[in-house]
């Protein structure tokens, strides 16, 4: 069945209540598509989109976020619907049962929103900037491989390699972003790196 549904036409043939997903079950797949194309305007009209990556697993679905307010109004932006962005070659618009729930996730009152450290004999962890994670971090890598980096082995043969340390990257990455990951990684000289992907 080919059709070619106005909102208009659907309205009124089908009736404004009717349900899509009663239509789609009764085997009128593209009925229930043409519904929710004609909703979405509705439901999305003044809202920002954003692509974005589902942050739930190793496929890196595409997603695209819509958000209420505008920072650079000084408003507060609030993620009002997710959904699977069609243009990305990985899902194509779908999304599993995760990844439909995302916003969920994004609204959990537990969802580590910043960085977190819990200090040697502290029994709690404290927020701490972007800013500082990430000084910290360089700071403690910079120390362990100037104390345990392995120049040469006891033949004398150069073999560079960092293995106090180990690296887990993401998958939901661009290729350009593996890549660069995988350059600073390796020429580091770190041998223990792994990937979201095989977790
Ligand atoms: S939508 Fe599902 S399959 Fe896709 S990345 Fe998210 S959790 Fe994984």
């Amino acid at each position: 069945m080919n059709m070619d549904l106005s909102r208009r036409a659907f309205l009124r043939t089908a009736g404004a209540g009717l349900a899509g997903t009663s239509l789609g079950a009764l085997g009128f797949g593209e009925v229930e598509e043409a519904h929710a194309a004609a909703i979405r305007p509705f439901k999305l009209a003044a809202t920002t989109e954003t692509r974005n990556t589902c942050t739930y697993c190793s496929v890196a679905c595409g997603i695209l976020l819509y958000s209420k307010g505008s920072l650079a109004k000084g408003e507060k932006a609030e993620i009002i619907h997710v959904e699977g962005d069609p243009d990305h070659p990985t899902n194509r618009g779908t999304l599993c049962p995760k990844g439909a729930a995302l916003l969920d996730m994004v609204r959990a009152e537990t969802r580590l929103q910043s960085p977190r450290i819990r200090k040697a004999g502290s029994d709690k962890f404290e927020r701490i900037s972007w800013d500082e994670a990430l000084d910290r971090v360089v700071r403690h890598m910079k120390a362990d491989r100037d104390a345990n980096f392995v120049a040469k082995n006891k033949d004398g043969v150069t073999v560079n390699r960092w293995t106090t340390t180990g690296f887990l990257a993401a998958s939901a990455t661009t290729n350009e972003t593996a890549f660069a990951t995988y350059k600073v990684v390796r020429s580091a000289g770190i041998l223990v790196f792994d990937n979201q992907a095989r977790v």
